[in-house]
């Protein structure tokens, strides 16, 4: 009797092995990936600074007076061309 059921005893003992070896191999595997700390994140250039209608305050488009005061390039040729305007219209 004992040696009928032997093959599928051991049969099942491998299969049982195996698939305790791979829920295993499966949960290292997950538990390994979220230990795996996130790639970082590329650095955050700094936000760049708007004025009021939305141009970006780089350096190449502030103008700073001495007293510190900084003003938009393009808002300040918009208003000279603005007033230019004015003028030629008026
Ligand atoms: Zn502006």
């Amino acid at each position: 009797m004992m040696s009928f059921w032997f093959p599928f005893v051991l049969l099942a003992i491998i299969v049982v092995s195996a698939a305790i070896g791979i829920i295993g191999f499966i949960l290292v595997c997950n538990a390994g990936r979220d230990t795996t700390p996130e790639p970082p994140e590329p650095p955050q250039l700094a936000p760049v600074e708007r004025c009021g209608k939305g141009h970006p305050m780089t350096d190449e488009n502030v103008y700073a007076y001495p007293s510190g005061r900084r003003v938009c390039r393009t808002c300040d040729r918009e208003r000279r061309g603005r007033k230019a305007g004015n003028h030629a219209a008026v």
